[in-house]
């Protein structure tokens, strides 16, 4: 379906901020349910600057049919190291994730979006959202017009914040915002000698606090990342010492950097007031914008396609079909969905169990609960065998199996946190 015309002053029913996984996945299935959608980007072309790793695991395929090419290699391998132990390595006969080409993907989702009838619009800033007497929102953004900057506005019946982390949406209208960070860089580097389907991690808490370091293939180059809580480490020194770190791996003594990335990861779990529809805005959000990040590995790709996808329906139904309520009901059932609900919350608590760990010692009592036979199953099932939607009880049941053997590890507290998320999952 072709772009409806729109003259200025018109009101498109949805104006969405960020043509990214969350964005497009809500451009796209709002546009193909008839309403008026326009995107707004700051980059200049849709993908263009990338932020992420683009770890896609296969729960991915199952909400989107993202092309073999954009799938550049499949992992079935990975080999995790922690201070003052050998290497764990845990694999599969099967692919579970994928490496993927951010920026194909990106593109290609784009074009879709625009085949339902959806216009994208790049190099536009989004500034501002206010709900005018009218009822409209007006959102205003900036472009550059003959190399100066122009502010330019739109009229709109619902903005869509799909904005990522840092949301100016959430912050315009008054919403939720996160405030806890991981901090995170990646270069893609030429004239490494890897094998395509292992993914290396090392863990180390001075170089990388609460998370880890990453050697990982990435189409014909290699990725070398690594994300730690923002403001206590330095992410470019991490990266500078990646030579010896991965000494075991390969010899990244002749590598070239061809790319440089970086962006921020939301780990304060997800946001409660994430929508209004009231005399100063209706907005809502969407992806890491609404905190829909898993707080431990970073996973956002996922939530951010799922919630796209099912708030698209949801605003069809209220915005396009009249009924009221749709958004509120799609809100209190997205946990349910995609078991995305279990997923967070298992997250959450990793994080709460990785950011205890405070030295080097603490990484390695953690990591020595995975270096043990049942520690590897349950590793290679969360990895490799279990796909977010089939975490079920019997998967927490081997988690508990596995800390319940080691008391004390982690104190009274966190057991009890743990007890209330399983007990809840079960
Ligand atoms: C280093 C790193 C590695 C990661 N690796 C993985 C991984 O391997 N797998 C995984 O699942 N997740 C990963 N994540 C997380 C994942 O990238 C995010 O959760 C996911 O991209 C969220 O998608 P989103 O659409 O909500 O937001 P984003 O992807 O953050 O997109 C937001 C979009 O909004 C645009 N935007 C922002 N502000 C404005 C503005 N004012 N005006 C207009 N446009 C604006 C941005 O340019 C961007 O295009 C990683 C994150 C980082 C930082």
């Amino acid at each position: 379906m072709p772009a409806l015309p729109h003259s200025e002053n018109a009101t498109w029913d949805a104006v969405v901020v960020g043509a990214s996984f969350g964005g497009l996945a809500f451009a796209s299935g709002a546009a193909a349910r008839g309403l008026r959608v326009l995107v707004l980007e700051r980059d200049p072309v849709v993908g263009g600057v990338v932020r992420t790793t683009g770890v896609l695991f296969s729960d991915v395929l199952d909400l989107l049919d993202v092309p073999q090419r954009y799938l550049m290699n499949s992992v079935r391998r990975m080999e995790i190291r922690a201070p003052e132990h050998p290497s764990i390595s845990v694999g599969s006969e099967v692919w579970r994730f994928y490496m993927a080409d951010v920026t194909g993907m990106l593109q290609w989702m784009a074009d879709a979006a625009r085949d339902h009838g959806a216009t994208v619009r790049c190099g536009a800033i989004f500034a501002d959202a206010a709900r005018e007497a009218d009822g409209r929102m007006r959102v205003s953004y900036t472009t550059t017009v003959d190399g100066a900057a122009a502010v330019q506005s739109e009229y709109a019946r619902i903005v869509i914040g799909a904005d990522g982390a840092h949301s100016q949406v959430a912050r315009r209208t008054g919403l939720d915002q996160n405030t806890r960070f991981l901090a995170g860089a990646e270069w893609l580097v030429e004239g490494v000698s890897l094998s395509r389907e292992t993914f290396y991690l090392v863990m180390d808490h001075e170089l990388a606090p609460g998370y880890c370091v990453w050697l990982a293939p990435h189409g014909e180059m290699a990725a070398l990342g690594v994300a730690g809580h923002s403001r206590a480490f330095k992410p470019g020194e991490t990266l500078q010492l990646a030579q010896s770190l991965f000494a075991h791996v390969t010899d990244l003594s002749q590598m070239r950097l061809a790319q440089r990335k970086g962006g921020v990861i939301p780990i304060g779990g997800r946001l409660k007031r994430v929508y209004r529809d009231d005399a100063q805005a209706r907005a809502l959000l969407l992806g890491d914008a609404a905190g829909l990040c898993g707080a431990a590995t970073g996973g956002g790709i996922y939530p951010a396609l799922l919630s796209g996808r099912l708030a698209a329906h949801a605003v069809a139904n209220e915005i396009g079909g009249g009924t009221k309520g749709a958004i509120r009901t799609y809100l209190k059932d997205l946990p349910h969905a995609g078991r995305l609900g279990h997923y967070l919350q298992i997250e959450d608590w990793i994080r709460k169990l990785m950011d205890r760990a405070s030295s080097n010692a603490d990484l390695s009592a953690f990591y020595g609960i995975f270096d043990t036979e049942e520690g590897n199953r349950v590793l290679k099932r969360a990895l490799f065998e279990t796909p977010i939607v089939s975490m079920d009880s019997s998967f927490f049941g081997l988690i508990r199996t596995l800390f319940a053997n080691r008391p004390g590890l982690y104190g009274t507290a966190l057991k009890m946190a743990w007890q209330r998320v399983t007990a809840r999952g079960a």
